[in-house]
């Protein structure tokens, strides 16, 4: 943003600003989308957010702590906590589907949500068939109503996936070695 307002000013005498300011912020844009497509880290979110500039042209969506998550695909992950080295595996464990556990599965394949996942799909107006991530994030960015169905979704698996995941903490805390002298 810095250079775009720098190549602003340097253009200070070529007139009509609007259009200067215009031209240099879709040179902006062209360099982000670029470096979005490219960078490898963020597979998960440029995936999500293809077009970086209708992303940022909403006028909408404000993003909580459960939709940074499923965005970045960073939280209560077990492919994200393994990856960090706070877990042993990085396979769900609500599910026999034996797969990573990441955003792509949590909010999208893990049977454990099933029944959370159809009725958004449904108050979304999209079929079962195809519960792309890409297809919610375009109703996300269509209107206020869909962002906040999914940011309700977000919020109350991972909610759940805490809870069962301090559960599990606290019965792993308590198991005792059986013969203790
Ligand atoms: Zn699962």
């Amino acid at each position: 943003m810095a250079s775009e307002r720098k190549r602003i000013f340097d253009r200070r005498n070529e007139g009509d600003r609007s259009r200067i300011a215009k031209e240099e912020r879709d040179c902006t844009m062209v360099s982000w989308q670029e470096i979005w497509t490219r960078e490898y880290r963020g597979r998960w979110t440029a995936r999500l957010v293809p077009n970086i500039q209708k992303w940022t042209d909403r006028k909408h969506g404000e993003l909580n702590f459960f939709l940074t998550q499923f965005f970045t695909g960073h939280g209560l992950f077990y492919a994200y906590l393994h990856k960090m080295g706070k877990v042993t595996v990085p396979t769900c464990s609500h599910c026999q589907k034996r797969e990573d556990d990441d955003a792509l599965h949590t909010f999208f394949k893990c049977t454990k949500w099933a029944a959370e996942r159809s009725q958004l799909l449904a108050e979304l107006g999209l079929t079962p068939q195809i519960p792309t991530p890409e297809a919610v994030v375009s109703k996300m960015l269509e209107g206020e109503r869909s962002w906040s169905l999914v940011a309700a979704y977000a919020e109350t698996i991972l909610t759940r996936k805490t809870l069962l995941e301090r559960e599990r903490q606290r019965r792993e805390h308590l198991v005792r070695p059986a013969i203790q002298n």
